[in-house]
């Protein structure tokens, strides 16, 4: 959980707060019917500014790695992701507010886990590739062609063909 106190922030403009947490207990990412695991602990830093006009700035950057599969192979990959985010936030509900994507925070804790998640969630890439020269599999049989060959291409036949092949 990224929970923190900014009561020190709150009360005086223009303080600042640096944090630093690290989140072992999350060991996966869920996106839409996706899980993707994490193989670092989420690592965040950043700085919470007051910036004036009862507005709490959050400028921060996340870092871990993530299990993604190969889009040619469905070997597993290690993606390593950095993102450099901001996210503003008030204790006071002002209606302005929403147009500007301020969130409104209850009491002195500001809670960066959503946000985190979210960011996350949007940096993971449609599809990966194990490595740009990646063979992936074998139409055919399967077989992964970075590891091993088949023989299966010098025989493969078109299957609209391989009807008239029947038929000689
Ligand atoms: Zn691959
Ligand atoms: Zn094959």
């Amino acid at each position: 959980m990224f929970k923190f106190n900014i009561s020190s922030v709150l009360s005086d403009e223009t303080a600042s707060l640096d944090i630093k947490a690290i989140d072992d207990k999350m060991t996966h990412i869920r996106y839409g019917k996706n899980h993707y695991k994490l193989l670092k602990p989420i690592d965040l830093v950043g700085t919470f500014t007051n910036v004036g006009n009862q507005i709490i700035q959050f400028k921060g950057c996340i870092k871990t790695i993530i299990q993604l599969q190969c889009g040619r192979c469905t070997e597993f990959v290690e993606y390593p992701i950095t993102i450099d985010f901001t996210q503003r936030f008030s204790a006071h509900n002002i209606e302005t507010f929403e147009e500007d994507d301020i969130q409104i925070i209850e009491g002195n804790l500001v809670d960066l886990t959503s946000v985190v998640l979210e960011e996350l969630q949007i940096s993971i890439p449609v599809n990966v590739l194990c490595d740009e020269e990646c063979k992936g599999l074998c139409n055919s049989c399967g077989i992964n062609l970075n590891k091993k060959s088949c023989s299966c291409t010098a025989t493969d036949v078109d299957p609209r063909l391989s009807v008239l092949k029947d038929l000689i």
